[in-house]
């Protein structure tokens, strides 16, 4: 299915829920994550619904790439000195929202290791 009704990341793809978007073309829709882990924490997310980025890869390489395009863009549009881009795939890793979405975090120094 392209998207899924019961997906709370296809309701915002479709308007149902209020986001703020900040880029959005024909495979990828982009906006601010609701509860900010940096100044800048935005997700990148595809425009049909896939579990995890695992899936949309298999589903479609230019999405995939897509995404990847989309975040340096924003991240080039918002000035951002470095950034980081993340996937967290299956819930141990934290991924609580099953529509694949690409963590864009910049605007602060980073730590690493991530927890
Ligand atoms: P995950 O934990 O799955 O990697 O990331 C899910 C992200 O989605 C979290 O950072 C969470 O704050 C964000 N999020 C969950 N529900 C909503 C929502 O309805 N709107 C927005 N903008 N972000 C959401
Ligand atoms: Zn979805």
């Amino acid at each position: 299915m392209t998207l899924d009704p019961e997906c709370i990341f296809c309701k915002i793809i479709e308007g149902q829920i209020p986001a703020e978007i900040i880029y959005r073309n024909d495979n990828v829709l982009a906006f601010n994550d609701l509860n900010p882990q940096a100044p800048t924490h935005i997700l990148i997310i595809p425009t049909l619904h896939a579990e995890n980025a695992a899936a949309v890869a298999a589903l479609s390489p230019t999405i995939i790439a897509a995404m990847h395009r989309a975040a340096d863009e924003i991240a080039t549009e918002k000035g951002l000195t470095g950034y980081r881009t993340v996937f967290n795939t299956g819930a141990d890793a934290g991924q609580s929202v099953f529509h694949a979405h690409l963590h864009l975090l910049g605007g602060r120094v980073l730590a690493w290791p991530p927890g």
